[in-house]
């Protein structure tokens, strides 16, 4: 009986250990990052605000390049609106050097140009992290004088545990915008999370087997559209998972800020280097940060799933130069992403291919008592109120529309 109840103590005490070491902080490098095709910077920075502020997430760290603001118009207010909600700001280099492309003397006055930025602001901290996550590779001379210069300076290693490239999918999701191919957004942010819940498993379980510890995590995220759309579910999904949101203070309280990880190659996070060091078997990093299954699955789940929507440049009311763009013109047509409304029928997108600058859509047809299928191709031509939209039968060759539609408004 004693036995039993000193084995359920441990069973409960050991669950109750490991629900209180499931604890990670939230950071954001590139500060003031580019913009992305979602929002505009400033609108970016007040989703991420408030969605750490709606979850409850009391202080993240935003790794900054100053160097970036003379091209990046608002961003030091945006800074300063991240303090003034509770967050701290760190070192990223001025102008996010790369390590293995840059003298060390350059590197570390790219660092002091930064800390001279940092240096008269509120909400500072002592830590450095590296661009790229990339400490001088192979290069342990260059590693070692980085290393120093960071001691020398009173910085600390501000490494990542976690890194699912979030980077990654919000440049999948540019490249396919400005491509004209629709992304399923909903899709996409189910992918980003599912990414993240996977890694955020991954390195915790790598860091029990080299450490024989959960340490105190920090997730790698960037200052970018998807991780301004995206957060309110991840900080959700991540609570789901049994984590608890620290702030960054108490994450670079963990004795991981000794660790000086002698590695063959020193680039990554820290968790993987430290499972190097120790001896444990390679892959050591989340399997999508290969970028190439990354992409893989954002055009099997993102692009993919999003083929029999219309992109939103076709989207509206087109009637033709004459027409009264009203219900009952007769050449009027309502473009929504899913169907076409013609005059007397109507049509179901079963697919939606792009073909150069044009689309061409698959449409189950229904009007008058009938069905058919017909397959439309839709061209745009200039812009602004001089745009029209050119349609014809894509089965046949291109040709010129007689009739192009202007859009209503
Ligand atoms: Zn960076």
């Amino acid at each position: 009986m004693l036995r039993w109840l000193l084995t359920a103590l441990a069973l409960t005490l050991g669950a109750q250990l490991a629900a209180q070491d499931k604890r990670i902080a939230l950071t954001f490098d590139d500060t003031p990052r580019h913009a992305g095709v979602l929002y505009s910077e400033d609108e970016r920075a007040i989703r991420i605000i408030a969605a750490l502020s709606e979850a409850e997430v009391e202080q993240a760290a935003f790794f900054l390049n100053p160097g970036k603001l003379a091209e990046r118009p608002g961003g030091e207010a945006r800074i300063a609106a991240y303090v003034a909600a509770g967050h701290v700001i760190a070192n990223h280099t001025s102008n996010h050097s790369q390590l293995r492309d840059t003298d060390a003397s350059d590197y570390i006055a790219d660092i002091d140009a930064a800390a001279k930025w940092l240096d008269v602001r509120k909400g500072a901290r002592a830590w450095f992290r590296f661009p790229y996550l990339d400490e001088g590779g192979r290069d342990k001379a260059k590693r070692d004088a980085i290393r120093a210069a960071l001691a020398e300076r009173g910085l600390i290693n501000g490494y990542v545990t976690v890194d699912a490239s979030d980077w990654f999918y919000d440049g999948a999701l540019s490249t396919a915008t400005r491509a004209g191919k629709p992304v399923d957004l909903e899709a996409l942010k189910a992918l980003f999370i599912e990414s993240h819940i996977e890694a955020v498993r991954y390195y915790d379980a790598l860091a029990q087997r080299a450490l024989g510890r959960s340490p105190a995590h920090v997730l790698l995220l960037h200052e970018s559209d998807l991780v301004a759309l995206a957060l309110p579910d991840l900080v959700a999904a991540l609570r789901a998972d049994g984590w608890t949101i620290i702030t960054a203070d108490d994450a670079y309280a963990d004795a991981l800020t000794d660790e000086r990880p002698d590695v063959p190659f020193s680039q990554g996070t820290i968790t993987e280097m430290i499972a190097w060091e120790r001896g444990l078997p390679a892959p050591r990093w989340y399997a999508r940060n290969d970028t190439k299954l990354a992409q893989a699955e954002f055009d099997a789940r993102a692009i993919g799933k999003a083929s029999s929507a219309i992109p939103a440049r076709y989207l509206g009311v087109w009637d033709y130069e004459g027409g009264t763009c009203a219900p009952e013109s007769d050449l009027r047509m309502a473009i929504r992403p899913r169907a076409i409304t013609f005059y007397e029928s109507v049509g179901k997108a079963t697919d939606v291919r792009l073909d150069g600058e044009d689309v061409i859509v698959d449409l189950a047809m229904d009007g008058e008592g009938e069905t058919w299928e017909q397959s439309l191709r839709l061209s745009l031509v200039g812009n602004g109120n001089e745009q029209r939209l050119h349609t014809s039968d894509a089965s046949e060759p291109k040709t010129k529309d007689d009739l192009p539609r202007k859009r209503c408004q």
